[in-house]
């Protein structure tokens, strides 16, 4: 594999789950990469020495993305240090849950700065970078489309909005020959969503597939966006839930 070969990624919340399985992926495609975190650094560290043992370049970035200023100079650190940026991976995410009326004004504006404010802030840095062949890929839920039970009101809004901020920037950025795509990972086997925790049946049972997926799951799609094959492909959004959604 090595269809990336050249070409630099920046994947946001890379140090666990979903964003450390699409590092890893885009790594051995051939791409150089780096990540961010918020607090886990060794986690971070560690999957950075899994790239570099495979030849490729890679480092981590302590960057929250509920801060705009760190958010954009992750970018321009990473175009420093890498050289260029092809790829960017909007993927950090937190997982906001409960009854409607115990959601506080600190945890609404803290989970639209990280998944709506931190996205566009950093699709916005990247747009300034990316040429031709470019791509940014976002990373959604199965929860844009469906909302099969309570208490995730906050959580499917701040993501819906990333669908309009795909369509968006695949137009905006279309005519420079760079695409925008967002992917709705269904239930994934990650800290945030553990396969064997408390809320895990439920979700099984509206699963087609009946089980959960893997990060390599969503991590394939990435990759296969961010290569020839994703070429054609711009303001898509792509499901990769089991059938969450069916
Ligand atoms: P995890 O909780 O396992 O990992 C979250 C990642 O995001 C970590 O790398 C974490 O960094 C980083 N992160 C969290 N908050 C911030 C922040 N403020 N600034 C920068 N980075 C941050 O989650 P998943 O891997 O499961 O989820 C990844 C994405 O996929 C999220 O956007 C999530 O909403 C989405 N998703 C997940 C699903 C699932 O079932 N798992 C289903 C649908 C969508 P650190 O390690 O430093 O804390």
């Amino acid at each position: 594999m090595s269809g990336l070969m050249g070409r630099v990624a920046l994947v946001t919340g890379g140090s666990r789950g979903i964003g450390a399985a699409i590092a890893r992926r885009l790594a051995l495609e051939g791409a150089d990469v780096a990540l961010t975190y918020v607090s886990a650094a060794e986690k971070a560290h560690a999957v950075v020495r899994d790239i570099q043992a495979l030849g490729r370049r890679a480092f981590a970035i302590a960057a929250d993305g509920a801060s705009p200023e760190a958010t954009q100079r992750a970018v321009e650190v990473t175009v420093a240090e890498l050289g260029r940026l092809d790829i960017l991976v909007n993927n950090a995410g937190i997982f906001p849950y409960g009854p409607l009326e115990s959601v506080t004004l600190e945890e609404l504006e803290r989970t639209l700065a990280v998944h709506v404010k931190a996205s566009f802030i950093a699709s916005q840095a990247a747009a300034r970078h990316l040429g031709q062949g470019g791509r940014i890929i976002n990373i959604g839920t199965c929860l844009v489309d469906r909302v099969p039970h309570s208490g995730v009101t906050l959580y499917s809004m701040s993501k819906a909005a990333l669908t309009g901020l795909t369509k968006g920037l695949a137009r905006d950025l279309g005519p420079r020959g760079i695409t925008a795509n967002i992917v709705h990972p269904g239930p994934i086997d990650t800290d945030m969503n553990p396969a064997d925790g408390p809320g895990a049946d439920p979700q099984r049972a509206l699963l087609a597939l009946g089980h959960y997926g893997e990060g390599e799951d969503i991590a394939s799609a990435v990759a296969w966006l961010s290569g020839e094959g994703g070429r054609f492909v711009t303001g898509a959004s792509i499901a990769v839930d089991g059938g969450y959604t069916a």
